[in-house]
């Protein structure tokens, strides 16, 4: 196989072929490029006319472009991939980096790296978005679910160490709003029983953790870069990444055991099996695009300033309640842990209260003030309940997520929010949690 080969624009070297094989099939059209502004670049309200003229416009001067212009002779796992897993690596400071079609295919690639099946256990968390556990579920391994830190709703180590076993194969902590878990902690468990640690990164992409990058410091990190991540590749995408060895593996592992960036010499011998930890497996196909890749490598311009523009609205907000009673402030960034404020933490004591955050959580509803509702207790899933698992025996071993769920915690948004908006969400909770003080 000729491993030195550089990423080509076709797949096949068709060398002096009087008839050429060509990556792409269909080649975009004008018209295509011009639904695709008009969907991304769309008119205001009352604009529409100003838009159609402008948008012919547009279309016009593309039209002149073509003249001087061919199309892309490769839409899929190029040379933008390539660099953008280049730039990743620099920036997080790792052996290797995948860019992939979502974060959650890169819990797979890794999990499927300890080889997880049957009679396995993988501990995830409390609480996270169900992708945290779905391939844990989809394997047949039994999911174990450890307790949290209240103060960051983050796997608690302590809790993970009494719930570990001799058939625990990965470990799944969760950088829950882009804030890390104590990842010493979980890797000094992990490594004494050689079990695999997945961070699901998934919020995380931009901040630290005792000086490396958040999503470095377990075996693999998986990020996403889906629409409503802090910077996103198109809507969706991923990137998986690990200093092990078998990292080399990752080309295959996205593509069906198929290294694309080489060229395949022999598709009967160039196919493999992934050997993963403790045998091989089959990899699926989470290939994803060369535009996806252009807009993530353009986003990753801007990540330093919309985290800083995050942790701005972070502290403001932890300074507003800081004026008030039964308001517990959220983490901020400590020597240690730099976080990449994806979500706002908001907890309230509930007992000086005298009532629930499920009351506070109405109440901001009615105030108009969106608040993230889908990061639950995972074994409270319908999902779960219908694998057989029983929730309720799950929640008595997780006291601290029962605890934090049931009365605690909502997280609100943090995205760039007009001065307005935010000084309306501060003043709507601190409004709600007097009102609440006073038994209303
Ligand atoms: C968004 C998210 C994921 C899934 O990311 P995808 O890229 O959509 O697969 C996983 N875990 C958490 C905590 C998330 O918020």
């Amino acid at each position: 196989m000729s491993q030195d080969k550089p990423a080509s624009d076709f797949r096949y070297d068709t060398g002096e072929a009087r008839v050429p094989w060509a990556a792409v099939g269909e080649h975009l059209a004008n018209e295509d490029l011009m639904r695709i502004i008009r969907f991304l670049v769309r008119p205001q309200a009352g604009k529409e006319a100003e838009y159609e003229a402008r948008a012919a416009s547009v279309e016009a001067a593309l039209a002149e472009l073509w003249e001087v212009s061919g199309p892309a002779t490769k839409l899929s796992l190029g040379a933008t991939v390539s660099k953008l897993e280049a730039e990743a690596k620099e920036f997080l400071g790792c052996k290797y980096a995948c860019f992939l079609t979502n974060a959650t295919a890169g819990f797979e690639i890794a999990l499927k790296y300890a080889n997880i099946g049957p009679g396995d256990e993988v501990i995830v968390p409390g609480i996270s978005f169900i992708s945290t556990m779905t391939y844990a579920l989809q394997s047949g391994a039994k999911v174990v679910f450890a307790d949290l830190d209240p103060n960051t709703i983050n796997m608690d180590p302590a809790d993970v160490a009494r719930k570990v076993t001799d058939k625990t194969k990965a470990i799944v902590p969760v950088y829950i709003g882009g804030y890390a878990p104590d990842m010493d902690a979980i890797m000094e468990i992990a490594e004494a029983r050689d079990i695999v640690v997945l961070a699901d990164a998934a919020h995380a992409f931009g901040g630290k953790y005792k000086g490396k990058a958040a999503g470095t410091v377990a075996h693999f990190g998986s990020y996403s870069f889906h629409e409503v991540k802090n910077i996103n590749a198109l809507g969706e995408g991923g990137l998986l990444v690990t200093d092990l060895d078998f990292g080399q593996y990752f080309p295959q592992c996205r593509f069906l055991g198929v290294d694309m960036a080489k060229q395949v010499e022999n598709w009967l011998y160039d196919v493999i099996a992934v050997p993963g930890k403790y045998g091989p497996f089959v990899a699926g196909n989470h290939s994803s695009t060369e535009i996806q890749a252009l807009c993530l490598l353009g986003q990753m311009q801007r990540l330093q300033a919309v985290i800083d523009t995050r942790r701005a609205n972070a502290e403001y907000l932890n300074e507003r309640f800081s004026e008030v009673e039964g308001i517990i402030p959220a983490p901020l960034d400590t020597d240690e842990i730099k976080g990449t404020y994806h979500l706002y933490l908001l907890r309230v004591d509930h007992e000086l209260i005298g009532q629930d955050v499920q009351v506070l959580k109405q109440k901001l509803e009615a105030r108009g003030v969106v608040q993230i509702p889908h990061f639950a207790p995972l074994y409270k899933y319908q999902l779960c309940r219908d694998l057989g698992y029983d929730s309720d025996a799950i929640a008595a071993t997780c006291p601290n997520t029962e605890m934090v769920f049931n009365h605690q915690f909502t997280h609100l948004p943090l995205y760039p929010l007009s001065q307005q908006q935010l000084e309306y969400m501060a003043d709507a909770v601190i409004e709600a949690v007097e009102e609440m003080k006073a038994g209303k």
